[in-house]
């Protein structure tokens, strides 16, 4: 059984990733108006993952006899100045995310709750890779700034991004 104070941390935490999964999805909009298909589809696929995230934590409360609480999502920033922007607020986010997720092992660990801190590593391993992806795509849009071909290059290479068959919408643990 989950203590209440896991159970208010947990439910925070799946507002968290849909409104991370909301902040991505204002950067599809943005990207599809700079004509950017392939950072568009990037970020389809980043929208589509942090909906995976909400849920694998929905699941687990549940799983644990805990109840889920949704809260309200606020609105995202829609007034992104260029690709560099947007990934460095994707940087930032996902810095601010992995914070969350500390602090959420840390309670779990404060309160010897074995299977939440099982559970959560999951997350600080997915951390490490979210941090990595945004860094290394920054790194890149910071190397070709003001070269509109090397631009149109990047976006061909992230336009092939997809997304891994578990998060895959409506896919059941059964069947990933
Ligand atoms: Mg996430």
């Amino acid at each position: 059984m989950l203590s209440k104070t896991l159970e208010k941390a947990l439910n925070d935490q799946i507002q968290r990733e849909l409104a991370s999964a909301y902040l991505y999805l204002s950067m599809v909009a943005y990207f599809e108006e700079q004509n950017l298909p392939g950072f568009a589809r990037w970020m389809r696929v980043q929208f589509h993952e942090e909906q995976f995230h909400a849920f694998k934590i929905f699941d687990f409360v549940l799983e644990r006899g805990g109840t889920v609480t949704l809260q309200a999502i606020e609105a995202p920033p829609s007034d992104f100045q260029s690709p560099v922007d947007v990934f460095e607020r994707t940087l930032a986010h996902e810095q601010k995310v992995t914070a969350y997720i500390n602090d959420l092992y840390a309670l779990a660990v404060k309160e010897n709750d074995y299977a939440s801190q099982v559970f959560l590593q999951w997350f600080i391993d997915e951390q490490v890779e979210e941090e990595k992806n945004a860094a290394d795509i920054l790194a890149n849009l910071r190397m070709i700034e003001g070269s509109p071909q090397a631009l149109f290059m990047l976006d061909r290479e992230l336009g092939t991004r997809t997304l891994p068959p578990e998060a895959t919408p409506m896919q059941t643990e059964a069947e990933a």
